[in-house]
This record gives C-alpha cells, sequence and structure tokens, in this order.
C-alpha cells in the first residue's frame, strides 16, 4: 500500500487527522507513490504555534550561528543529491537532468543566504542633529509560510526557505499536493542538520491548509507561487489579513526571433525552453514569434527539431522529454490545442494522441507545433502548460515590443538576434521582468529577485536574494541622543 505521507511540526513526525486525502501518482507511468492527507485546519494551528514558539530563541540566535545550520544543510542536500533530483523526477515527470538543475539552483540559494551576517547589516548616520545619531537595524518578521505549486517540487520552497531562516524567522512549508514527496525528503534532511524544534514545520494538504496559513493570526507572511488566479487569492486574503505577501503567479512567455539570430544556436535554446519539463515551466517559451520573414529560416527547424525530441521517462537514458502532471492535464492541454485549431491554427507538428511503449497509462503528449496563430486568440493568450509551441509572426521589433506589453502576463520575454541595437531596445521597453537575450529561459540566479511583472506577480518583494533578505526583515530605525553630563567623568 502507499505510504501515506506525515506532516513535521515541532520537530517531529505527525500523521495528519485529516480524513481527506490525494493519491501522488508518477506521471510517466501511472504508479501511485504515496497518499497526501488533507491537513487540518487544527494541524495548521499547531505548526503556527510551534513555529511562534520557536521563533523567541531563533530570532535571538546570531546570524553568524544561524547560518551555521545552513552551512550544514548545504553538505548534507549535497550528499544527497542524486536522491532528491531522482525524487522530483519520480513525482513530477521531468527529465533527471533537470531535476539536477532545479536541485542545483536550490542548493545556490542556501549558499547565497549564508552571506545574512553582510546581507542583514543595518544603516548608521551620526549626527543627524547635534549630539543625536540615528540608526535602522533589521529584525525577522516573525513566522513565515511558502505554498508551492508542483512544477518545482525541490527548488521553489529555496526560493524563500534559506532566507527566511538566517534573518531569524520560523518557517510553514505547504508542498504542492502533486508532488509532495521530495519536500517529505528534505524535511529529513532538516532532521539529520538539528533544526531546533518548530524553526521549520511541514504541512501536507490542499486548499483548506492554505486558506488556514492566509487566516492564521500568528503567521506574518506569506510566499506563494502557482497560478494567477490562486495567486490573487492568497495576495488578497492574506493582505486583507495584515500579514506581508507575495505572490507569483502564471505566465504566457514571448520569445522573438529576428532574422539575424543565429540558426543553430537559436533553434536548440528555443526548443530546450518550450520542451524542458514538458513546458511545465513558468519560464517556458510559449509563443514563438517570428520577425519579418524569421520564419523562413526558423519554422522548418524548429519543426525539425521538435519531432526528434525523445518522449519517455525522464529517468531513462536518452529521453528528453517527460510526461504532464495528470491526465487531467493531458486532457486540458488536448483541449486547448483542438481550440487553436478552432480558431485558425494549423498542426505544422502534431503531439496528441501520444503513446510511449512501456509507459501506456503515462501523461504523455510528444512535442506540438500549432503554426499561424493570431494575437488575442484563446490559444495564444492562455497559459497552456504545456508542451504545445504556437507560432506566431509580426513585422518590426516595435511591433514585438508591443505584444510583449499587451499582454496580461509578464513574467518572462525574450529576444533573439545578433543585432545589439534591437537587443537593447527590446530589454529597455519590453514590459516584463525577465528578460532573456539569446537566452530561452531567463531564470534569474539565487543572488537576483526573480522578478515577475504584472499578472505574473502580486507584491513587491520577489523572492532570492536581496528582495528575499528585505521580505523577511522588518526594518527599525532608533533615533538615539546621549548627554555629555550623564557620563561619569573617568
Ligand atoms: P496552483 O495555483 O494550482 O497551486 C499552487 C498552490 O496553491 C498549491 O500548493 C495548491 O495546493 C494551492 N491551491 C490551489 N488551488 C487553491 C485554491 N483554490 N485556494 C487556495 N489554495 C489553492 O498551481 P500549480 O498548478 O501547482 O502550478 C502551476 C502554476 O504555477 C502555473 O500557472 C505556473 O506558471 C505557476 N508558476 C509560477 C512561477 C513563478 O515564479 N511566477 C513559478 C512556478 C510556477
Amino acid at each position: 500500500m502507499a505510504e501515506k505521507l506525515m506532516n513535521y511540526i515541532d520537530g517531529a513526525w505527525r500523521e495528519s487527522a485529516g480524513t481527506g486525502s490525494m493519491d501522488v501518482n508518477n506521471p510517466a507511468s501511472g504508479e501511485r507513490l504515496a497518499v497526501t492527507p488533507f491537513s487540518m485546519v487544527a494541524e495548521v494551528d499547531q505548526a503556527a504555534q510551534a513555529a511562534a514558539k520557536a521563533f523567541e530563541s531563533w530570532r535571538r540566535m546570531p546570524a553568524t550561528e544561524r547560518i551555521q545550520y545552513l552551512f550544514k544543510l548545504k553538505t548534507v542536500m549535497e550528499e544527497h543529491f542524486t536522491d532528491l533530483a531522482r525524487s522530483i523526477t519520480i513525482e513530477n515527470g521531468k527529465i533527471l537532468s533537470d531535476a539536477s538543475g532545479e536541485m542545483r539552483r536550490a542548493i545556490e540559494n542556501v549558499e547565497t543566504a549564508c552571506g545574512i551576517p553582510m546581507m542583514m547589516l543595518g544603516d548608521f548616520s551620526e549626527d543627524i542633529a547635534r549630539g543625536i545619531d540615528e540608526y535602522m537595524i533589521r529584525q525577522p518578521v516573525g513566522v513565515v509560510a511558502s505554498i508551492c505549486p508542483f512544477n518545482f517540487p525541490g527548488m521553489i520552497p529555496f526560493w524563500f526557505l534559506p532566507y527566511a531562516l538566517a534573518t531569524g524567522n520560523t518557517v510553514i512549508i505547504k508542498p504542492s499536493e502533486r508532488t509532495p514527496l521530495t519536500m517529505t525528503k528534505v524535511f529529513q534532511l532538516f532532521e539529520q542538520v538539528g533544526f531546533p524544534p518548530g524553526v521549520v514545520n511541514l504541512v501536507n494538504g490542499g486548499a483548506d491548509v492554505v486558506n488556514a496559513i492566509l487566516d492564521h493570526p500568528l503567521i506574518q507572511g506569506i510566499t506563494f507561487v502557482g497560478s494567477t488566479a490562486v495567486a490573487r487569492h492568497v495576495y488578497s486574503r492574506a493582505a486583507l489579513n495584515g500579514k506581508r505577501v507575495q505572490a507569483q503567479g502564471g505566465a504566457k512567455n514571448p520569445v522573438f526571433v529576428l532574422p539575424d539570430a543565429d540558426p543553430e544556436m537559436t533553434t536548440k535554446i528555443v526548443i530546450d525552453s518550450v520542451y524542458g519539463n514538458a513546458g511545465q515551466r513558468c519560464l517556458a517559451a510559449a509563443n514563438i514569434v517570428m520577425v519579418a520573414d524569421a520564419a523562413k529560416t526558423f519554422k522548418p527547424l524548429l519543426a525539425e527539431a521538435a519531432q526528434q525530441l525523445v518522449v519517455g521517462f525522464g529517468l531513462d537514458q536518452g529521453v528528453q522529454m517527460g510526461p504532464v502532471i495528470t491526465p487531467q492535464s493531458r486532457n486540458r492541454i488536448e483541449g486547448l490545442i483542438q481550440k487553436g485549431v478552432d480558431e485558425g491554427a494549423k498542426v505544422l507538428v502534431e503531439g496528441r494522441d501520444a503513446v510511449i511503449a512501456g509507459y501506456e497509462n503515462g501523461n504523455f503528449l510528444r512535442p506540438t507545433i500549432l503554426d499561424n496563430v493570431k494575437p488575442g486568440t484563446a490559444v495564444a493568450t492562455t497559459e497552456i502548460f504545456g508542451p504545445v509551441m504556437t507560432l506566431m509572426n509580426v513585422e518590426t521589433v516595435d511591433d514585438a515590443i508591443q505584444m510583449v506589453n499587451r499582454g496580461k502576463y509578464g513574467n518572462m520575454a525574450c529576444v533573439f538576434t545578433s543585432s545589439g541595437a534591437a537587443a537593447r531596445k527590446f530589454r529597455n521597453e519590453a514590459q516584463a521582468g525577465n528578460i532573456g537575450i539569446n537566452i530561452g529561459v531567463a531564470a534569474p540566479m539565487a543572488f537576483f529577485p526573480f522578478s515577475g511583472w504584472k499578472e505574473s506577480f502580486f507584491g513587491t518583494l520577489h523572492g532570492q536574494g536581496k528582495h528575499a533578505v528585505e521580505f523577511f526583515t522588518q526594518t527599525k530605525v532608533v533615533v538615539e541622543r546621549w548627554l555629555k553630563e550623564w557620563s561619569r567623568q573617568f
């Protein structure tokens, strides 16, 4: 029987009292891997109480001591690197090299947060008036919680958690109910590291757990990554409850190919970006837009490369693209492809009804290309979150920039060209928070913020780096006077 996952609260593994649950299946084989319990509101309360209690001493521990836990965490994550990456492939479906890249970025965030003694430095100004000094110090906000999506089960919690802990907060993680296994493994590593009870807590579940987190008076800060509809809900409900919140949402990333782009490099990168993790990345290239007569060169190259991709189970040798997360997801994606056809698009490469030998129960599609997609149609504006490239055309770089700026999302926009002037104009004018110039997945390193704009992000401060440090600390300003007469003369 598949194992029912446990929560980790106050330094101990606890069975959830919730009666509802959800199966976690390997998306490539359909095999049942585990069962996610839908935890109860009372369990969120237990985690929040434990985290609030732990906060009292964790915040007082010098930052130089807190980061010793993170150094140790880095060591155990390196030791278990392959196991964690394999776990991602098994529960999420992405190929092992992508899963390894994901874990690498998670660890890079731990490494970056180890610099917290420098990043948390305050400011000091002497003599802001005669005999008066003023300074600003950063203090942790308290108990914080992260609500996570299915597509990066190992990395996304680490956009936040290392910074939250290093700055002195205590943490609750709510993984996606569809991919909770990797976080269970990570929490086993937290146990090895020996974080004091209550400093890190894991509560499994679905929307009820999320809403209990958003409403809990002891939880001061919320980070969310997921779809735009839920991001908006999380942002507004948490804000209504007086919490600080950052909520990263969905995307529909346009990528523009100019006729002067390097054919070989551009084709390879665009294909990787569209089909990596079967298109289930918030930085997946979605609309591939040919500028001027670029289609002449690039359309046949992209079609050929898409057809050649090897689809299968991500742990198998030579596989380049895995399945999508659930059968429902596959049906939704196939429905959107049909919608595109109904809207007038042409199927240039057909990926529906895929059957992969040995994995007949998997949720597979093959790479799909829809050509002649018109701006404003459903398939051009909806986040498909599957292995579907939609080919479009514009005449000029100005048209390209206008297309980015008309879009409701602003997660990423990319341009492929060998013209510095065109690239510079695009970088300067395109309204998206992550820009790729001859790059197909403009994923910021751990020390840069993950900068979504528009409906891809609700809030002010993003995940990772200095933004995370600011998000997880509140500033305290002290204005101070000491009269000379009060001092004993020595
Ligand atoms: P999702 O919004 O369905 O779920 C995310 C989290 O919200 C999960 O933990 C889930 O339990 C919870 N949730 C779902 N419905 C809820 C509801 N009605 N009320 C309260 N909580 C609810 O997202 P997903 O399908 O897991 O992830 C894919 C989405 O995430 C895509 O839209 C993708 O673009 C986005 N994403 C964005 C980024 C980014 O940085 N902007 C990164 C990764 C993924």
